[in-house]
């Protein structure tokens, strides 16, 4: 016989682990919630709005045999007329079930086995129902390395998975079978009302997972919900728990909450809840400092222009959004250097450095993203050089573009003067000939001034590039 905890799972070790919610014992049918039922006829979801890749996974779930719906975020949206970012499938079936059914199909994750079935860019993920010893979510990183949570016990039935969702918002059901609503903890009325409600008690559900929190925020910056009290009141305290979440994590939250359009009302929100400071610690200090005001109207407006491009199906990078989000810190960094000798590219580039490596502890951003942002960054001191071929050639710079709407949001906040910005945005429309113009004339008289201009230079002992 195995010994406790060793390839054997005791159910009351389950209640152990996951002390949330109403606890269901598979084997008690007598005590098993029943959910409401809403009928097609009584509800507005139509699969005209249900991706086909979805629809295709859904049907042949069911046409095999098992069960399949659609939870989480697709029916949510789609109940408040929203157009869902993608739909998440799930079902009775084992994930080598799923994957024995699509030749599209990948498996992914160690722990928690999900479904990934592609047509073309386009993914369907598909989970089995979880029981509630599965807490957390989709992401194994999370989970507690005890070990105790193994795989067989790992899956449940739709009235066990959905005590494991976060808000009740987030745990309405629809069934392919009937087309039909499965709504276990009244998540229609909180649709109705407008109101962000946890399954369970709150507190134990954010020291469960304390991302929790920052999808409390997220989805009431989102869906322009309100927070129930019961689910407020505990975030501003449980705040620092977010210390102990892997940054890689906190990194694809960073992004949910900065980049889906509603970048503004989300740093507005959090550092209501006080948790902006858990994410970028520095940046909440340069708020609360000296320049604090300024320092909060350039990330506000560097969000503003983020969330516009949004709206104008633009694309938007990490890139950008973490030069916004630190700027505040790096440039006083940099200030610093200055005065401590360091030529102004320099000292960006080194204070970049500093201030995105201890950025790294908290929230990572992957290298494909810092390099790029430092590069940007760096760019900033050398278009106050207006003169010459070296200047000519920042616009051929791959990261011009990018470098360039930094300025002009810098020159918008005051930060530079907008004849610098204005320089550089004309400088783009103009023909070659007329650049070369505007760079300080051809290449003759530039080189004669250029000869001249070394003659004086020697002369004072100095060489100015300005
Ligand atoms: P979005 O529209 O941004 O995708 P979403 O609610 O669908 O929002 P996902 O991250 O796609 O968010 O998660 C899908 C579903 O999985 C959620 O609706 C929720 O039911 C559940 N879920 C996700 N993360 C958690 C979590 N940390 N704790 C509990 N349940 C979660
Ligand atoms: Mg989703």
């Amino acid at each position: 016989m195995p010994r406790f905890g060793e390839g054997c799972y005791d159910s009351q070790d389950l209640y152990e682990v996951e002390p949330h919610g109403r606890y269901l014992n598979s084997t008690d049918t007598e005590s098993r919630p029943l959910p409401k039922i809403i009928p097609r006829s009584e509800h507005p979801i139509s699969r005209a709005n249900i991706s086909n890749n979805a629809l295709k996974v859904l049907y042949r779930l069911k046409n095999a045999g098992y069960s399949a719906f659609i939870v989480g975020g697709g029916v949510r949206d789609l109940l408040l007329g929203r157009h869902p970012k993608d739909f998440d499938v799930v079902t009775d079936a084992r994930p080598e079930e799923v994957d024995a059914l699509f030749r599209n199909c990948r498996l992914i994750g160690r722990r928690f086995r999900l479904a990934h079935v592609r047509f073309g860019r386009d993914i369907v993920e598909v989970a089995t129902f979880r029981a509630a010893g599965a807490a957390g979510d989709d992401d194994d990183r999370l989970h507690d390395e005890s070990g105790r949570i193994l795989r067989d016990n790992v899956y449940g039935t739709i009235d066990e998975d959905v005590w494991r969702r976060d808000f009740t918002i987030n745990a309405l059901y629809y069934n392919i079978a009937d087309f039909t609503l499965w709504d276990y903890v009244s998540g229609l009325e909180d649709i109705k009302s407008r109101t962000l409600r946890l399954i369970g008690d709150p507190e134990t559900r954010y020291r469960e997972d304390p991302v929790r929190m920052l999808r409390a925020v997220r989805l009431a910056a989102k869906l322009e919900f309100t927070i129930a009290p019961e689910a407020a009141e505990p975030i501003p305290r449980l705040a620092p728990l977010l210390a102990d979440v892997p940054p890689a994590r906190l990194f694809d939250e960073v992004l949910k909450l900065f980049h889906a359009g509603h970048a503004v009302r989300s740093l507005e929100l959090l550092r209501e809840y006080g948790l902006f400071q858990y994410l970028f610690p520095r940046t909440e200090e340069a708020f609360r400092g000296e320049d604090g005001a300024a320092a909060l109207e350039f990330v506000r407006m560097g969000l503003a222009n983020t969330d516009q491009r949004i709206q104008e199906d633009k694309p938007v990078t990490p890139t950008f959004l973490y030069a916004v989000l630190l700027w505040p810190v790096i440039r006083a960094e940099a200030k610093a250097l200055e005065a401590e000798r360091y030529a102004p590219v320099l000292a960006i580039t080194e204070a970049a450095h500093r201030v995105v490596t201890e950025q790294q502890r908290h929230t990572t951003l992957p290298r494909r993203f810092a390099s790029p942002m430092k590069e940007m960054l760096a760019m900033q001191p050398r278009f106050e050089n207006r003169r010459g071929p070296r200047a000519q050639r920042l616009l051929e710079h791959k990261r011009f573009r990018a470098a360039y709407d930094f300025l002009v949001l810098r020159s918008r906040c005051g930060e530079v003067d907008p004849e610098i910005a204005e320089f550089w945005t004309r400088v783009q429309e103009m023909t070659p000939e007329e650049q070369r113009e505007a760079f300080g004339g051809s290449k003759q008289r530039r080189s004669a001034r250029r000869r001249r201009g070394r003659r004086r230079a020697a002369a004072a002992g100095t060489f100015d590039a300005a």
